[in-house]
């Protein structure tokens, strides 16, 4: 196995690159942090200083392109608003980079489709921000639903809400694409259909009231659906902008399993039948980078790959036309 740790650049070096990726690069033993490509030239001595990055590795979205010529980086990590994640994985993938992109992956399934096939005709392996895929409490509740051993599932709900605040790009359609369901529903999607081990077929939605109109001019403040999944299993999703909430639920034959705390960055807690789950904290975003780092030097698939980015935007759209609707939408 080649033995070099490979070069991440991050674009866009908000809080989640800031706080989160940059730090789990620290961590990582199979890639590190080589670039960073960012529009705000006040951020870059900081991040140079703080993670000895070369001016030669740093990028703004006009020159991005000429990192094509840079052989430090393998990967690109997009970690701009929603709506920019097509236009620089597109671009990153034609610079002959390896591309992972945050969730969701797109704000419509047609972005999801260009973002595929322009890195399979770059011959580029596209991961989707997933990082709960490496998480231990989850990846129990991923073990308990396959193996049935509580018996088959019959039911299923997730919450997943925080308060952001006013005025980012969050609350802009353009931006987002929607509200909290894109942010953080999105979450409960990907819990139902990795507990299951299925995906849906059909939805039904309601948008909740607005107790801030002006705040939510422009996207739901919360939401509720009900994904019809296979063998009459139901599962019931919430999301929030205006209050907190972090659940996953499965209800089986033999009784529930569930994450009490499911989807934040740590502090997970999850219980069975059989009483406490008791799993170490780990770093997942570090977990997750060193599987794609992984996944490239072996040259296998990665498990959050560009088509279940896409699913999930499909699965995204058919909850808000349900909602829009009224009306219950098959999925296909
Ligand atoms: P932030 O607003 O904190 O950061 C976004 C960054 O994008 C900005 O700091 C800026 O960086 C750059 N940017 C470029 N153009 C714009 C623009 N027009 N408006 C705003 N920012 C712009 O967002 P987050 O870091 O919270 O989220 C970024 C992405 O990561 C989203 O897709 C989000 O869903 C995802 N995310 C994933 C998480 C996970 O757990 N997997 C957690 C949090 C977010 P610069 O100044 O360097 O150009």
């Amino acid at each position: 196995m080649n033995q070099k740790k490979l070069g991440i650049a991050l674009v866009g070096l908000g809080s989640y690159a800031g706080g989160q990726l940059a730090p789990a690069l620290q961590e990582t033993e199979h890639c590190y942090l080589a670039g960073i490509v960012t529009g705000t030239p006040s951020k870059i001595s900081t991040w140079k200083d703080k993670y000895n990055i070369p001016d030669k590795n740093v990028y703004n979205y006009q020159t991005f392109d000429s990192i094509k010529d840079n052989k430090d980086i393998d990967i690109v990590y997009v970690v701009l608003p929603n709506s920019m994640h097509a236009e620089y994985v597109i671009r990153a993938a034609a610079a002959g980079k390896h591309v992972i992109c945050e969730k969701p992956m797109a704000i419509t399934v047609e972005d999801c489709d260009r973002m595929i096939d322009a890195c399979k005709k770059a011959g580029k392996m596209l991961s989707i921000g997933y990082r709960l895929h490496f998480e231990p409490y989850n990846l129990e509740m991923v073990r308990l639903g396959k193996e049935k051993t509580f018996g088959k599932l019959r039911k299923m709900s997730a919450g997943f809400g925080f308060r952001p605040p006013s005025n980012v790009w969050r609350l802009k359609k353009e931006m987002s694409g929607g509200g909290p369901l894109m942010d953080v529903g999105i979450y409960c999607i990907q819990g139902f259909c990795y507990v299951s081990g299925t995906e849906p077929i059909a939805v039904t939605a309601q948008e909740g009231k607005k107790t801030d109109p002006e705040k939510f001019k422009d996207v739901e403040e919360s939401l509720t659906w009900q994904f019809e999944m296979p063998d009459g299993v139901i599962a019931d999703g919430t999301t929030s902008y205006g209050e907190g909430m972090n659940y996953l639920k499965a209800e089986a034959e033999k009784g529930t399993f569930q994450l009490t705390s499911a989807f934040n960055y740590s502090g997970q807690s999850g219980e069975t039948p059989n009483g406490r789950m008791n799993f170490p904290q780990v770093n997942q975003q570090a977990r997750q980078l060193d599987d794609f780092a992984l996944a490239i030097k072996n040259n296998r698939p990665t498990p959050v790959p560009g088509e279940m980015g896409k699913r999930d935007v499909k699965l995204l759209t058919a909850i808000y036309e349900a909602m829009r609707t009224g009306t219950k939408v098959q999925i296909k």
